[in-house]
């Protein structure tokens, strides 16, 4: 039998979850805000909950998708948690999530807290490849992983509960290295006859091919030994980086997206670190004080 799923907020997101679970067979109670999304579920065989607190009295587990925690506070204050599986997988920080886990637990619900790694269209597209980082209560993902991985991939990444948004951050903050350095090699080409979509099958397979680096980096972090494996030290590179900013100044681009990390490279290399790989940039990130 199906776990009979009651679920808060129906955005996009929200909605596209709702659906891949009664598309699944799943017994299926909503509620919105605004009546209407909550509506157009219901014609395909949700029940709709009139408030919020009925919706989260229909069943134990209870997933909540809304705009942000401040919304996940207002929408769940009025309602009864005692022996809730709270499931929220509303976008949030580490440590929201963390003071959201504490604040469910003194309202005795058990708290799992998750960030979805996918836009909506991939939701009950498994082909899609998108998944979920869970991270807090390790029963309640085992006790309803079948039913969390109907929308989408599942992986727990630990009980501290806000181990699933500092994945998410993670993955989605290098994301925008990557856009910033793709929008720096589009701005490059910008004035010149050169297409635009003949440089993006080369950008995209150089970044596929370049994104593997990662893994060096990990063994340097573990080991301590930011020299070993190094194929292109950062005194080389730092030798190359005029090249990059005079080619930024002849093709008329600014160059502040390549700056700020440059920089770090040569306060590193000032750091006596030339035989290093880059991997030394990421101590002078991390604040020792904190
Ligand atoms: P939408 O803007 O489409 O939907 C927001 C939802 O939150 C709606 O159901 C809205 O209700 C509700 N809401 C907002 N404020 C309140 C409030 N104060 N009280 C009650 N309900 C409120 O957002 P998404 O569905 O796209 O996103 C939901 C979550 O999923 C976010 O945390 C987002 O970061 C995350 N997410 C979204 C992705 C995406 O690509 N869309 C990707 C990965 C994560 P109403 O209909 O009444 O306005």
């Amino acid at each position: 039998e199906k776990t009979s799923v009651t679920m808060l907020g129906l955005g996009a997101m929200g909605a596209a979850l709702a659906r891949a679970w009664l598309a699944d067979g799943h017994p299926l109670t909503v509620w919105n805000r605004g009546p209407a999304r909550a509506a157009a579920l219901a014609a395909e065989g949700a029940k709709d909950a009139a408030t919020a607190a009925e919706a989260v009295a229909a069943n134990t587990m209870i997933v909540v998708c809304l705009l942000d925690d401040t919304s996940v506070e207002e929408v769940l204050a009025g309602t009864d948690l005692v022996g809730k599986d709270l499931v929220n997988l509303t976008t949030s920080t580490p440590g929201q999530a963390r003071a959201r886990a504490e604040w469910a637990r003194e309202r005795g619900a058990r708290y799992l807290d998750g960030g979805i790694m996918a836009v909506p269209p991939m939701i009950g597209v498994p082909e899609a490849g998108g998944y979920v980082f869970y991270s807090g209560s390790r029963e309640v993902f085992e006790r309803h992983q079948e039913t969390l991985s109907v929308p989408a991939g599942t992986n727990f990444v630990g009980e501290d509960a806000g181990f699933a948004a500092l994945h998410d951050v993670a993955l989605l903050s290098a994301m925008y290295g990557m856009f910033a350095g793709a929008a720096h090699a589009f701005a490059l080409i910008r004035k010149e006859d050169i297409d635009p979509t003949a440089l993006a099958p080369l950008l995209a397979d150089w970044l596929v091919s370049m994104a593997p680096a990662v893994h060096q980096t990990a063994q340097q972090l573990r080991s301590g030994d930011y020299t070993k494996g190094v194929v292109s030290n950062l005194a080389m590179q730092v030798a190359g980086t005029p090249t990059f900013l005079s080619t930024a100044e002849q093709q008329g681009v600014s160059p502040e997206l390549l700056t700020p990390y440059f920089e770090l490279m040569r306060r590193r290399l000032a750091e006596g670190s030339g035989e290093e790989d880059l991997t030394g940039v990421i101590d002078l990130l991390v604040d020792d004080r904190s």
